[in-house]
């Protein structure tokens, strides 16, 4: 007997070792338990390369029809994978890509599991970070200045008028200038993901920026965020939760005090180093799951790690692996219980959270991979290899669903 499912999602597949966790999982634990319609896209280097990466904006394309998507980790090609994959360029980003076609923001949240615990012992519960994908230092111009001289910002209106000029900096001698901007347009939308977000997920929304120093800059995002809020603050209240704007350093020292448990909001940079601290805080990269939830509701679903090269190669070889496959399992099942919302369907979101419950004692049973072994508290004697872990969650799966 298997649940039906009643809309599509769109499915991504990916590279290297994640492609295979990624066959493993459908194969094993998705497949024979859901009736489901898959609408699959071949992110893979070499489809993407077939197609003149097209394949990329149709799969997004397919996510603003359907609303949901599921994607495998893929290979962002440097110099070296085109020689490697014989590939005509070096195409983008398929992340990239897909962020800018659903002008999305992106989540990024840690599974918690007893056994596994967080660097920092008063994280309880997952730190969630929201970072905003457009702007400030990743689209800016600089210039090393050779000599004294004067450095300006020059604003001249579009539609006439006059020019707006402001100092930067009177150079006595040589010395170093950058130029960033944002846009109210992507400050807004950042926002008003975040706020979807925490009230879907019912956490509490912390903003942190510098706008005691960068009273316009920071003050402008502090502004935006502030009146996004307060468009829907019976909303936020109704859903019991709250939001607190807070200097970026108070921020920082606050979180590494709480036991988690929020959203914390981030501008570009700050998100961009932060969630990789607090990754590693959190213990490995195979517990986190990320999710990009565009403006206006739609979501897509992954693990944060990469395709997991080292490993790959090492099976290619013959070698056995022990990657960890959690989070790419959260993947299938946050996109699973997110469709089973929408479409009002309890017995898909129950099976979404079944899963992650089999996954979570499994773990928490002393079955896990070598990644997790590392640090696990208390300590186990041996790790799973990769079938092998996906193996016992299939089987321990098929046990609690029949019972
Ligand atoms: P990675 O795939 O995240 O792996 C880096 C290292 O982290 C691995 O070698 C492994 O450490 C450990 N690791 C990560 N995930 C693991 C898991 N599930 N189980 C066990 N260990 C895990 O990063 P990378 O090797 O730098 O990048 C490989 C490719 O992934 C690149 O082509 C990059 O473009 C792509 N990438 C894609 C995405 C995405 O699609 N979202 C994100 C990041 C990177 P040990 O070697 O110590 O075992
Ligand atoms: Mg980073």
């Amino acid at each position: 007997m298997t649940i039906k499912v009643k809309n599509p999602i769109v499915e991504m597949d990916g590279d290297e070792m994640t492609r295979i966790i990624w066959q493993s999982i459908k194969d094993k634990l998705i497949r024979p338990f859901l009736d489901i319609d898959l609408k699959y896209f071949d992110l893979g280097m070499k489809h993407r390369d077939d197609t003149n990466d097209t394949v990329t904006i149709d799969a997004a394309e397919a996510i603003k029809t359907f609303g949901i998507g599921v994607k495998c980790a893929t290979i962002t090609p440097n110099a070296a994978r085109v020689t490697e994959y014989d590939l005509k360029q070096q195409w983008k980003s398929p992340n990239g890509t897909i962020r800018s076609i659903l002008d999305g923001t992106v989540f990024r949240k840690p599974i918690i599991i007893k056994n596994i615990p967080p660097g920092v012992v008063a994280w309880k519960k997952p730190i969630i970070i929201g970072r905003h994908a457009y702007g400030d230092i990743y689209k800016n111009s600089e210039l090393v200045i050779d000599g004294p001289g004067t450095a300006e910002i020059i604003f001249t209106p579009a539609a006439g008028g006059e020019k707006k000029t402001v100092l930067i900096h009177n150079f006595k001698g040589p010395g170093v200038v950058m130029g960033t901007h944002n846009t109210e347009k992507s400050i807004r939308s950042f926002a008003l993901a975040c706020i979807n977000y925490a009230l879907s997920e019912k956490v509490d929304i912390w903003f942190g920026a510098k706008d005691t120093i960068s009273k316009q800059y920071h003050g402008f995002f502090r502004d935006v965020f502030a009146e996004e809020v307060e468009k829907v603050k019976d909303k936020i209240q109704a859903a019991g939760i709250q939001y607190r704007f807070m200097l970026i350093d108070d921020a920082v020292a606050q979180v590494m005090k709480s036991s988690g448990g929020m959203l914390w909001a981030c501008m570009n940079y700050d998100g961009d180093v932060m969630s990789d601290m607090v990754a590693s805080g959190f213990g490995s990269l195979g517990l986190m799951t990320s999710v990009l939830v565009s403006p206006d509701g739609k979501f897509e679903f992954e693990a944060a790690h990469g395709t997991v090269m080292r490993h790959y190669y090492e099976h290619l070889k013959g070698n056995p692996t022990s990657t960890n496959s959690v989070a790419s399992i959260f993947a299938w099942t946050g996109a699973i219980a997110k469709r089973g919302e929408l479409d009002n369907t309890p017995e898909v979101v129950n099976f979404a959270s079944t899963l992650e419950e089999v996954v979570i004692n499994t773990v928490e049973d002393g079955i896990m991979t070598k990644d997790l072994m590392l640090i696990a508290e208390p300590k186990v004697e041996k790790y799973a290899l990769t079938e092998e872990f996906i193996d016992v969650v299939a089987e321990r799966l098929k046990a609690k669903l029949t019972a």
